[in-house]
């Protein structure tokens, strides 16, 4: 546990495959701890954070509200099992909510991970029985769309939709602390993972953009991402993210002048380095988010030649 900010405590859970660490925020306020985010569901982040909580704040009855970012197990994992210990209400994005909803079922967790825990070496069988560890689910969350303020006990909590990792993601704005909570949608070293399942009509990486364009007008005194340190420059950071997708577009751009080329031909030579189960399926669904991007921007077209064939790309005329 270390302190992060003015009244913010920041534990950090381990999670046994790809980041291998995911932090839990704690605030502080008069009537209890607003907890953001709940780690991932192995026994092993369970004791952690189980002894951590007890010794700083005095255990799971002492939190007042838990607020999810997202939907992803490393974020949303233990909340279940807080619930249980703190009778709190759990707050999730309506978006986020069914799919959080299917990943308590089990066959769920283990399809959404199988790539991942490929490339860490787990087996189907070892994935299934990191998820029977904890698998408490959360019941009758708090429904929101994002626009919310929750006040509580001193603090003034805005909650911000910020789509593009996933279609229901939050921030969360600490009003009097300027500190913007934002869980995998802005992070310091690493380019969060922009995928292609979002709801009919709405594009994820258009949405990311506008997500990242909405913080940087924002402009919190700094950011504490659920992975790797604070940013403290926030609005160069989501400049800098920005900027490294407007160069993948043109890298995908270049890719099909040529010839056009399906979304896992261009997947494998935009993202060459890339290895690997987890690796290679992000590269996929990245390279499809933008794909569909340019379609809709209208530098590209979608060329279907036979039903059974995988759509190829190739540039507007
Ligand atoms: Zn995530």
């Amino acid at each position: 546990m270390k302190i992060a900010d003015d009244g913010v405590l920041q534990f950090t859970v381990p999670m046994p495959f790809a980041l291998r660490e995911v932090h839990v925020y704690a605030l502080e306020t008069s009537t209890g701890w607003v907890l953001i985010d709940s780690g991932f569901p192995s026994e092993a982040a369970r004791a952690q954070l189980s002894a951590e909580l007890q010794q700083a704040i005095g255990g799971l009855s002492r939190i007042a509200l838990i607020i999810l970012t997202h939907f992803h197990p490393d974020h949303s994992g233990l909340a279940g099992w807080m619930q249980q210990g703190s009778g709190c209400p759990v707050v999730i994005h309506e978006a986020d909510w069914p799919l959080l909803q299917r990943m308590n079922t089990l066959d769920m967790a283990g399809e959404f991970f199988r790539p991942i825990a490929k490339g860490a070496g787990l087996s189907s069988g070892d994935l299934r029985e990191l998820f029977q560890e904890v698998n408490v689910p959360v019941t009758s969350p708090t429904i929101v769309v994002g626009g919310e303020t929750f006040s509580i006990g001193g603090r003034d909590l805005d909650l911000v939709w910020t789509p593009g990792h996933t279609e229901g993601h939050l921030c969360v704005f600490d009003r009097r602390t300027g500190v913007l909570f934002t869980g995998d949608h802005l992070l310091a070293r690493i380019t969060p993972h922009v995928g292609r399942v979002h709801a009919a009509g709405r594009n994820p990486l258009h949405d990311f953009e506008n997500s990242l364009a909405l913080v940087e007008r924002m402009a919190p005194r700094r950011a504490l991402p659920a992975h790797e340190g604070p940013v403290e420059d926030v609005g160069a950071r989501c400049r800098e993210i920005a900027a490294h997708h407007q160069s993948r577009r043109q890298q995908i751009l270049a890719e099909v002048r040529a010839q056009p080329k399906t979304a896992p031909q261009i997947a494998k030579d935009v993202f060459h380095g890339r290895k690997g189960g987890m690796h290679q399926m992000l590269a996929l669904s990245e390279t499809e988010a933008h794909l569909e991007a340019l379609v809709d921007e209208g530098l590209l077209v979608r060329v279907q030649d036979d039903e059974a064939a995988e759509p190829s790309y190739e540039l507007q005329a």
